[in-house]
């Protein structure tokens, strides 16, 4: 059971971790992020009841996201496992995901917490420069993130899921550190 929920801010650097470990693990990265961005570009309708909401640095409505992970955890290359990035973002998508996955007869092992500090967050965040990475929007998302997703911490600490990594760190680090989290 190879299953896994990267949590953290955004810049935590949760994105490159889970592409590595899905690699290494031959699972697929299942990002809420790229999947929205896919979708504007391509303007299908989810992309653009999306877009407004990932332009002002707000959550996407739940009713979106949640029915994207339905379809995308019944994939058949999720069989295996995944690594989930950027979902669940509130307590009501934690939910929603533990009946999901009750449903589909599934669990997953660890929840991996990336813990950051403000100041590196929003330096990463400048330098990559995607399109909704500008000064505003970085705000706005870091506070969505600590008023809606932060409760998450708690959430999963208190169902003896969770494991916290020093995010700080350069990518090789957090990656070694990651590898001893979750070894059996
Ligand atoms: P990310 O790449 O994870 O930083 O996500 C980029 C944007 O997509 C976020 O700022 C939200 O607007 C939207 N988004 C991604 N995942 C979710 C989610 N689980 N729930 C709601 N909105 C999301």
């Amino acid at each position: 059971m190879t299953r896994f929920i990267f949590l953290g801010a955004p810049g935590a650097g949760k994105g490159t971790q889970a592409e590595m470990l899905a690699i290494s693990h031959n699972i697929p990265h299942i990002s809420t992020g790229d999947i929205l961005r896919q979708a504007v570009a391509a303007r299908s309708e989810l992309g653009i009841q999306a877009k407004r909401f990932i332009d002002n640095g707000e959550l996407v409505p739940d009713s979106l996201v949640v029915g994207l992970i339905r379809e995308r955890l019944q994939q058949s290359d999720a069989e295996p496992g995944w690594i989930l990035d950027g979902f669940p973002r509130n307590i009501s998508q934690a939910h929603d995901l533990n009946a999901l996955l009750e449903q589909l007869g599934e669990s997953y092992r660890w929840v991996i917490y990336f813990a950051v500090e403000q100041e590196t967050l929003i330096q990463r965040m400048l330098d990559r420069g995607r399109q909704d990475d500008n000064d505003a929007t970085v705000r706005r998302r870091l506070e969505v993130y600590e008023e809606q997703t932060t409760p998450l911490i708690d959430f999963y600490q208190a169902q003896d899921r969770l494991k916290v990594i020093n995010g700080n760190q350069g990518v090789e680090a957090v990656a070694q550190d990651l590898q001893l989290a979750i070894a059996p």
